[in-house]
């Protein structure tokens, strides 16, 4: 991994334009937010976007810290940074992401073996496999280590029976990595990691509809899957720490820096003028609002500003710590804030579903608020990650049996 600093910076920095210049579809660059869309979308790319999505896999900037080995970018995090500011100066969103690259990849980097790492890494930098998460299940949410899907050695393979819930992108996922007890005379300590393919016979996915007609999440059951032996993460009946340590790159991935929840912070005060209108001095005219999107505002940039230090000083030699619940809850409560003063100053017409009498804004406004409710349940619930707070930071007494 090259570790410029300076002037080597500058020249990567040349490298990294001359790359996007030539690699970058610029019909893409002209909407940023419609590549986020498409990309969000369960569909697979198309056109342009399918372009970019293929050049960027190649190249594995996608993945940049990732290592060259395996198909990442190798390069260094001050690398990584001028190339997303060089991405960000010609409207270029990173194609490649979903739960392999937020969640599975850097756990995999950290417990597989050098055969998992080659067999699955490459096809996550490429953004070629999609993968799911098989952790709630009914009995088992915010006191995971409860789970009972078990996965029975047969010798030369797992035999894996039960269910799962929640499981966000099931139906179009193609691997899961999911945790199975593997011995049931404890709790914690009987737990394993293993990933097996979700296109198999007994494994049978149920999407779960919404009263807004769209299915998020799905249950998940598993009836006499065969799962290879090597399909195992980590020791057996230590999926625990495997687990933990996903989780924290999960919850590292909603502190706002990824700019999921509360992007555009200067754009609210603008809306809210188009509502509220402006007083003589050109201020937004209802002075207890103004307070309360500054408020708002100043929290969203101490937060931004908390995330990059804390990466700064971690200077990438250490993984994601308990400090992600920290993050996580201060970016849910920030994103839900602004959800709730959008609503607040669109008055009635901050209550429109659908209809030719609401805007597009207006209807992803109120769809923006409700599914930012989500927010403080996935990933381990608000209270959940108090108690990790509790617990690993400030050192209270651990009176729960939560993860
Ligand atoms: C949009 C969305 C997507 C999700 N995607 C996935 C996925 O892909 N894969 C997956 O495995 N899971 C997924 N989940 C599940 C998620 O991780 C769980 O919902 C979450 O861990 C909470 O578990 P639960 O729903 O069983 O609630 P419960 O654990 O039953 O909690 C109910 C309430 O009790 C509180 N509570 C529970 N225990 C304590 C305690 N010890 N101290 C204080 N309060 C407590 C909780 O905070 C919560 O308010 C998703 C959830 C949502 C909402």
């Amino acid at each position: 991994m090259a570790d410029f600093g300076g002037a080597d910076l500058e020249g990567f920095r040349t490298q990294a334009r001359e790359w996007l210049e030539a690699n970058f579809p610029k019909s893409l660059g002209k909407d940023v937010e419609a590549q986020q869309t498409a990309l969000m979308s369960p569909e697979k790319p198309a056109g342009d976007l399918a372009l970019w999505k293929e050049r960027m896999g190649a190249k594995g900037w996608g993945t940049p810290t990732w290592p060259a080995a395996y198909g990442g970018g190798g390069l260094s995090p001050a690398e990584a940074r001028v190339l997303a500011q060089e991405m960000a100066a010609v409207g270029a969103v990173n194609p490649i992401g979903g739960m392999g690259v937020g969640m599975f990849g850097p756990t995999l980097l950290e417990y597989g073996t050098e055969e998992q790492k080659k067999k699955y890494i490459p096809d996550i930098v490429t953004g070629k496999i999609r993968w799911c998460q098989g952790f709630s299940e009914p009995g088992a949410g915010s006191d995971l280590a409860s789970l009972s899907t078990k996965a029975e050695d047969k010798g030369d393979y797992w035999l894996v029976n039960g269910s799962k819930i929640w499981t966000s992108g099931g139906q179009y996922a193609d691997m899961i990595f999911c945790l199975v007890r593997t011995d049931f005379t404890k709790k914690h300590e009987g737990i394993s990691f293993v990933v097996f393919e979700m296109h198999q016979p007994g494994v049978e996915v149920r999407p779960i509809k919404l009263i807004a007609g769209n299915s998020p999440f799905c249950e998940t059951f598993f009836t006499d899957v065969k799962v290879p032996k090597e399909n195992l993460v980590g020791p057996l009946n230590g999926g625990w720490t495997v687990a933990k340590r996903l989780l924290q790159h999960e919850r590292s991935g909603m502190n706002g820096s990824r700019g999921a929840t509360a992007a555009r912070p200067d754009a609210l005060g603008v809306v809210a003028k188009k509502y509220v209108g402006a007083d003589e001095q050109g201020r937004l005219a209802d002075s207890d609002l103004r307070t309360r999107i500054v408020m708002n505002e100043i929290d969203q940039r101490a937060l931004q500003q908390t995330v990059r230090r804390a990466a700064l000083e971690a200077k990438g030699n250490s993984g994601p710590s308990a400090a992600t619940s920290i993050m996580k809850n201060a970016n849910m409560k920030v994103a839900q804030d602004r959800a709730e003063l959008t609503l607040e100053f669109m008055g009635h017409q901050g209550l429109g579903w659908d209809g030719a009498e609401f805007t597009e804004e207006e209807r992803t406004a109120v769809r923006s608020w409700l599914s930012g409710k989500a927010g403080s349940i996935y990933g381990g619930s608000n209270e959940v990650q108090n108690n990790i707070i509790s617990k690993r930071i400030l050192g209270l007494p651990d009176l729960t049996q939560s993860h």
